[in-house]
């Protein structure tokens, strides 16, 4: 049947997929030369010692291929990371494995993983990439929605959407978009629901230095998820340069195994300068700060919004807090989106993004991680609505 195809002709492996959600907004942000709190990143300077390091590391020749597992440095920096921060021993030669970004690590562990024809369940809104990480593997899908606006996992729905075919189950916290993070019942009810039904956990905890209300719990701290897990972090997000796209998989050694194998032939390895730069500052004084950094911008983008017409939904964790524009407006996300970019010039991201099926949720989600100034200008801006 495809030899029948003419030459050229494209046979989509994604139709459905469309652009990313977050390059869109941000175009469409710039264009109107609008405040960008679609996309999350700072607006702020990283560290000048990362800066220094970088233009150290390249001065001196650290400008060829690296090792595909990543930086021996690096990767010790992040075990030591995992032993300050929740007293892990997470192995640097055979469980940890630097990625060029978090979304790399994602789709590694999915197709390294996962076999065509398994089932993967993912819990919606969801960040964009998990759905087509898993049709890239030829898997299949299964969206488990959340309840806007709190998005608190239903444990049961989510077993009930368990299969034969069942593979893997993608969980994310603190949670994108909402900033919900998990509690110990949470973490107990996936880690029984993966042990009765052999389960591989895929734990997206890009944001996991960034919990401001209570300890942030990795899934690799539980003991009955440590050999079947493997944990999603990003540098760019914990040093302020998600421009990098320098992030990394910590995961018990047979499953690092399989996902070194992917990536070795789909970058070979991350950028070598930019991992030298980031082992040779990344320490306690880095990761340390950030809960408190994180926490008084989202205070003050919350200070900011008082007696306006937005209603906030509690966030504990991460760069992101969602406003219920209910009271100003009732067309569905993307519409109210454009219309503040357009008018008001604030781009905010349409929850819609991680799901359709949240178009008329009334919900955006705006970043803060951004200078106290552009917080100001922003919540000004969105007071007068
Ligand atoms: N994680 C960031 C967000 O949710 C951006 C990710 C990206 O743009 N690839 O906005």
């Amino acid at each position: 049947m495809h030899s029948n195809l003419p030459i050229g002709s494209v046979r989509s492996r994604l139709p459905h997929v469309k652009g990313s959600i977050f390059s869109a907004l941000s175009r469409v942000a710039k264009q109107y030369d609008a405040i960008n709190l679609s996309q999350g990143f700072p607006d702020f300077a990283p560290d000048p010692r990362l800066l220094e390091s970088l233009a150290t590391a390249a001065n001196s020749g650290h400008n060829q291929y690296g090792m595909p597992e990543g930086s021996e440095a690096l990767r010790r920096s992040i075990a030591r990371m995992y032993e300050d921060l929740y007293s892990l021993r997470i192995s640097a030669d055979a469980e940890i494995t630097i990625t060029a970004g978090a979304t790399q690590a994602i789709s590694a562990a999915v197709s390294g993983l996962v076999h065509p024809g398994e089932e993967v369940i993912f819990l919606a809104p969801a960040f964009e990439s998990y759905a087509p990480s898993i049709l890239m593997a030829g898997a299949t899908p299964v969206c488990v929605d959340l309840p806007a606006p709190r998005f608190e996992v239903d444990w049961e729905e989510v077993e009930r959407r368990v299969s034969p075919h069942t593979r893997m189950i993608i969980v994310n916290s603190p949670h994108n978009p909402s900033g919900r993070c998990w509690n110990s019942n949470d973490v107990d009810r996936l880690a029984t629901l993966a042990e009765r039904h052999n389960l591989l956990v895929l734990s997206d905890e890009v944001y996991h230095n960034m919990v401001f209300d209570g300890p942030h719990i990795t899934a690799l701290s539980e003991p009955r998820l440590r050999e079947r897990t493997i944990v999603v972090g990003s540098l760019g997000k914990t040093m302020h340069v998600t421009g990098w796209r320098i992030g990394y998989a910590a995961a018990a050694a047979p499953l690092t195994a399989e996902l070194r194998k992917i990536l070795q032939f789909t970058t070979y390895a991350a950028p070598t300068p930019l991992q030298q730069a980031m082992a040779q500052v990344l320490d306690a004084s880095t990761y340390l700060s950030l809960p408190a950094l994180f926490r008084g911008k989202r205070d003050r983008f919350l200070a900011g919004l008082r007696g306006s017409r937005f209603e906030s939904v509690p966030t504990s964790g991460g760069y992101f807090q969602l406003l219920d524009y209910s009271a100003i407006s009732t067309v569905p996300d993307t519409q109210f989106a454009d219309l503040l970019i357009s008018e008001h010039g604030v781009a905010g991201l349409p929850v819609s993004g991680f799901g359709t099926q949240y178009a008329n949720s009334r919900l955006l989600r705006f970043c803060f991680a951004k200078s106290d100034e552009t917080i100001d200008k922003a919540t000004n801006l969105l007071r007068a609505l």
